[in-house]
């Protein structure tokens, strides 16, 4: 492909930024290395794609033999529509050097009609963007297009039986939006193809542009000197006001003038705290918090998983449905920790399994102690929603909860290294930095979701009886930090 050449995906990323895309076109190398998350989220997209195929059954394909070889998906769309072919797949078109691949394109009695599909749940700007370049390359191909449309997930489909294709995408036209937005895009493609057959490397600061509409993958170099902490990570601060200090020259947190600037009380807290490496501590609120806790105890936390397309009957795309839990009990204050454990087959519907060895596990009186109330308290009542059978139980376990976290969302307690936040993340190396997530294969609730995830979609590849083992090893720090952070708190 000539490097002027401008697909979907680089148009789109020239018009997020300029610097990104010859970066892009000239500077390859220095793209930064994709996450291992990626592949799940390109998997499930993957996944997506095809199912919406069936949208519009028994289509040709006209996929080439690898990404390298797109034009050759042009020489078979426009074979396959000589042929008299009506549902094409990946169907490509090349006008004025703009390659354009789309999803699936059909003729019906009224002409033709395109559709892209899309892994989320609603019609961005940036997707309709994205279909008036397809749009622009399809109509200046001979292609009269009466309606171009863009296939997304329904969130609001419940499964129940078979997966329900129909329930499960919207069809929304975005037809006169792509209208609106087409006599731009001749000046955009001409704006970005005198970018790439620029001799120099455009002069573009960093700006809120580096994470909209996407996480830019040249950050590595375009923010190589912001350090590790800085302004950017002030907590609640809104992008406007951090780059506003940016470009004041205000980088680090010590840079800050406090008497110039305005922040609330938790932000001033965190940038004196820095600047002063002092810790807060408010011990009264602290011992009315560990005074106010009922044995046995149980340290509680949960790992989820949300599929784009339900796997279980009674689930949502996207649903976030419990498959693990991991449970340190203490009787008494001083005494042994017990540990219990779940973590669901992927084959099964793990809901079930879970909801009844938890029931069995928490007993019937005790604080239940978890690390942000609203993530377990939520699961849980959406368990008791699908499986009113056990709603009495459950809810005796809801009303147990108490949340751990509040003593840090507070700031009554806050060290510099907590860096502002307040995550389980942040407090357990400011409060007990022996015990680390570092040494964990998983160490992550991300990695621990997409691995569970593969398994689920079969696209796992290794060992699954190592990765169990990991998956708990993980989920059991989690709550073994609870224990040793409260004993912490305790000693204040
Ligand atoms: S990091 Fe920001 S400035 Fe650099 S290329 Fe990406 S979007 Fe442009």
């Amino acid at each position: 492909m000539g490097k002027s050449r401008l697909s979907k995906s680089t148009f789109i990323r020239g018009l997020q930024c300029e610097k990104s895309l010859y970066l892009y076109k000239h500077h390859y190398k220095l793209k930064d290395p994709a996450p291992t998350s990626l592949q799940a989220v390109f998997d499930q997209g993957t996944k997506i794609g095809i199912l919406a195929q069936q949208l519009f059954p028994d289509g040709v394909d006209a996929s080439p033999e690898n990404h390298f070889k797109m034009v050759e998906s042009v020489e078979k769309t426009i074979d396959f529509i000589s042929q008299g072919e009506t549902i094409i797949y990946e169907a490509t078109f090349l006008y004025n050097d703009v390659l354009a691949a789309l999803d699936v394109l059909v003729k019906d009695q009224e002409g033709w009609k395109a559709y892209e599909v899309k892994s989320s749940t609603k019609v961005t700007e940036t997707y309709i963007k994205d279909a008036a370049i397809q749009y622009y390359t399809i109509s200046n191909s001979g292609i009269n297009l009466k309606d171009i449309s863009i296939v997304h997930i329904n969130n609001q489909y419940t499964k129940d039986g078979e997966l329900d294709i129909n329930q499960l995408f919207t069809i929304e036209s975005v037809y006169d939006k792509v209208l609106a937005f087409l006599p731009q895009i001749p000046n955009e493609v001409r704006r970005l193809k005198n970018v790439i057959e620029s001799s120099d490397i455009p002069e573009i600061n960093i700006g809120p542009h580096c994470s909209e509409p996407y996480d830019c993958d040249f950050k590595g170099t375009c923010w190589k000197h912001i350090p590790d902490y800085s302004v950017f990570d002030i907590s609640r601060l809104n992008t406007d006001r951090k780059f506003d200090l940016y470009n004041k020259g205000v980088i680090t947190l010590n840079q800050i003038d406090l008497g110039k600037e305005s922040l609330n009380p938790n932000q001033a807290l965190q940038v004196q705290s820095e600047i002063n490496g002092t810790t807060n501590i408010n011990n009264t609120e602290i011992k009315k918090f560990t005074e106010g806790l009922n044995y046995p105890l149980y340290f509680l936390d949960f790992e989820t998983v949300g599929p784009a397309v339900p796997v279980y009957d009674g689930s949502r795309p996207y649903q976030q449905l419990v498959f693990q839990y991991s449970l340190h009990i203490q009787e008494a204050f001083s005494s042994e920790l017990e540990h219990r454990e779940y973590l669901a087959n992927p084959s099964q519907d793990p809901r079930i399994g879970f909801i009844e060895q938890l029931i069995e596990d928490c007993g019937n009186s005790g604080d239940i102690l978890v690390y942000n109330i609203g993530f377990e308290r939520g699961k849980l009542n959406d368990l008791i929603e699908v499986f009113p059978e056990y709603s009495n139980k459950l809810e005796r376990i809801v009303n147990r909860l108490k949340d751990l976290m509040i003593p840090f969302q507070q700031k009554w307690y806050y060290t510099p290294e907590m860096r502002g936040s307040y995550s389980i993340k942040a407090v357990l190396p400011a409060l007990v930095p022996e015990l680390s997530y570092n040494d964990l294969d998983i160490k992550d609730g991300g990695t621990a979701s997409n691995t569970f995830l593969s398994m689920v979609n079969g696209t796992f590849k290794g060992d699954k009886q190592e990765t169990r083992r990991q998956l708990l090893e993980y989920c059991k720090l989690d709550t073994f930090a609870m224990v040793k952070i409260l004993e912490k708190l305790k000693l204040v």
